[in-house]
């Protein structure tokens, strides 16, 4: 068990009720520094209120970029990364759900490498230094508060592309499910479908190891069993706390083991079709899932006992239940998304690998015209 082990992840968690409201370290990162958020949810959740009245007490100057759009562009984050560059920032805080938190990754490298080509960011930032960053998540989803993974749309590409680097690991995240009171059914639903996601790809990828599958199995009870109290209607406390707890488990997991072929496809209907990324995620679940018992019966038997479920179709239903997965699209469109996706590192990073008749048989079998 414990001779496979192998886990580092350097975030500092503070998590319940007021932990970002009490913080008072804030003069151990500097003296200025920028705060990027999208255009209302770090208002509306009440995590910008709360972070500004730390910073005025501790005497933080600051200015904020409140630009930053869902899927955030590559040219965003380059503009944030030069303003905070311009205003002199010593550290970032991003606040949001997993885009304006990917997107202060971003803007962390580009401050301190203004002349960066923007472009270049993906090639070169295992080598380029950083801003210190501090996340607060406003949804309980991507797990980017623990994950050193900023994922940014190019559409030069016509998709999404990743960076990742030491440095990029947030240094702290602030943990307080209250942020995720304002969340709209169907983005709660959405996030709620990727941090499962994250738990079940990470269990059947090659790095996983005896801590990511104990990471997994607890997130996975959480996540799914947070998919049945969205169909009941639950918005309790005790269901938000819950599902923020799941999607950082969940977030721990990939940060060691990365995604898999889900994930690859899903991007595809999220750039071409301006599905949510986790929604995009639950119409490819169960497939993976399906696909990879082949390989590893017992770990798709344990995972699915996680799910509650006793096939991936009942994975599936259990996902419909709470986002409708009746997009479709014809075979020439699917043909080409399947090529892109199985063109991507996801497919090789697991159990069992696809090909790009499989995922096309995925994609068909899913959203094909019917
Ligand atoms: P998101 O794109 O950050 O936000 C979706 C929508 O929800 C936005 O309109 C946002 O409003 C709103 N929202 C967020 N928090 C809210 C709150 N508390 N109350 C009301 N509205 C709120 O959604 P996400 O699913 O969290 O993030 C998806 C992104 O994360 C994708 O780009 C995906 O590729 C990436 N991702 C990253 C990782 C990683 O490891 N780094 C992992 C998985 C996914 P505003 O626009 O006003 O903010
Ligand atoms: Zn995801």
């Amino acid at each position: 068990m414990i001779s496979n082990l192998d886990f580092y992840n350097p975030v500092r968690l503070v998590g319940g009720p007021g932990c970002l409201k009490n913080y008072t370290g804030w003069r151990n990162f500097g003296r200025r520094c920028i705060i990027i958020c999208g255009k209302r949810s770090a208002r509306a959740s009440g995590a910008l209120a709360d972070c500004e009245q730390g910073l005025k007490s501790a005497g933080v100057d600051y200015i904020i970029f409140d630009r930053i759009e869902p899927n955030p562009l590559l040219s965003t984050c380059f503009e944030s990364g030069k303003k905070a560059s311009i205003f002199g920032a010593e550290f970032v805080i991003g606040i949001g759900g997993g885009s304006p938190l990917d997107a202060a990754k971003a803007c962390a490298m580009f401050a301190l490498n203004p002349d960066l080509a923007p472009i270049d960011i993906f090639a070169k930032s295992a080598e380029l230094s950083a801003l210190p960053i501090i996340a607060v998540p406003t949804t309980a989803g991507t797990g980017s508060e623990v994950t050193p993974y900023s994922i940014l749309t190019v559409p030069e590409i016509e998709n999404k592309r990743s960076f990742s680097s030491e440095k990029t690991y947030p240094k702290v995240a602030f943990l307080d499910p209250a942020y995720t009171y304002s969340l709209p059914d169907a983005v709660t639903a959405s996030c709620t479908a990727d941090a499962l996601s994250h738990a079940v790809e990470g269990y059947f990828s090659l790095k996983a190891n005896t801590l990511t599958d104990a990471l997994a199995e607890k997130a996975t009870v959480l996540l799914s069993g947070g998919l049945r109290r969205i169909a009941a209607g639950d918005k309790t406390p005790g269901f938000r706390a819950d599902m923020l707890y799941g999607s950082t488990l969940s977030g721990m997991v990939i940060s060691r083991t990365g995604t898999g072929f889900v994930h690859a496809c899903g991007y595809m209907l999220t750039y071409h079709q301006g599905i949510p990324h986790g929604h995009a995620n639950a119409y490819f679940l169960a497939d993976f899932v399906g696909l990879m018992a082949e390989k590893s019966p017992e770990r798709a038997k344990n995972i699915l006992s996680a799910c509650g479920v006793d096939a991936p179709q009942g994975l599936h239903e259990l996902l419909a239940q709470v986002l409708p997965l009746d997009f479709q699209a014809d075979a020439g469109t699917l043909k080409k998304y399947a090529a892109v996706a199985a063109a991507s590192k996801n497919c090789k990073n697991t159990l069992r690998t696809v090909d790009e008749a499989e995922l096309l048989s995925v994609y068909t079998k899913n959203c094909g015209v019917r």
